[in-house]
């Protein structure tokens, strides 16, 4: 038994012009499946872990009974498994605005546009491969924004992703190349959560 990689709802098309095709196309079948085959890979020694989903083994990462080259190859892989599964739902084109997330947000953040921008600012500010999120925090239930390096899930830390954003070069460079901002901006367009 293996995990396989999640269909994509939507064609590799369906976000042009703001995120072309060949990123989408490249994104999901080479980078989200090598991410996919990674983690089957890690789990050949621990054949019982296929009984639990990705996002489980992700979210109890740190109590799973492995040695640690496997626990930091279900952090890296298992996590880029979550994190693109999650990220495709994000920013499907077929999405209607989430009305209690828009109102949940302007609660929390004063107004979206003042979201857009803390938002805006942690992806530019994220140094090399991460994520930046909007999360709930486990504790007080309030919405925050924080980004994460590699492929680290907010899952881990028990806070539930909302909202996501890939800022890997892999994410945007066949289109945008070194222009990061040009690319996060391309992305508020086919974000129609909020
Ligand atoms: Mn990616």
């Amino acid at each position: 038994m293996s995990f396989e990689l999640p269909k994509l709802s939507y064609s590799f098309d369906a976000l042009e012009p703001h995120i072309d095709a060949k990123t989408m196309e490249v994104h999901y079948s080479k980078h989200h499946q090598t991410y996919v085959d990674k983690l089957n890979a890690a789990l050949e020694k621990y054949p019982a872990l296929f009984e639990k989903t990705p996002e489980e083994l992700v979210t109890g990462l740190n109590t799973l009974d492995v040695d640690e080259v496997t626990r930091l190859a279900i952090k890296n892989h298992g996590g880029g498994v979550v994190n693109h599964s999650f990220f495709w739902q994000v920013i499907n084109p077929n999405n209607q605005q989430d009305k209690e997330l828009a109102d949940d947000i302007t609660k929390a953040f004063g107004s979206i546009e003042e979201f857009k921008k803390k938002f805006t600012t942690e992806a530019l500010g994220r140094f090399g491969s991460g994520w930046i999120w909007l999360v709930k925090h486990p504790d007080d239930g309030q919405l925050e924004v924080c980004s994460t390096a590699n492929q680290d899930s907010p899952l881990t830390t028990g806070h539930t992703p909302l909202i996501a954003l890939d800022v890997w070069e892999h994410a945007y460079y066949l289109k945008y190349q070194n222009r990061r901002a040009e690319y996060i901006d391309a992305w508020w367009n086919v974000l129609k959560i909020i």
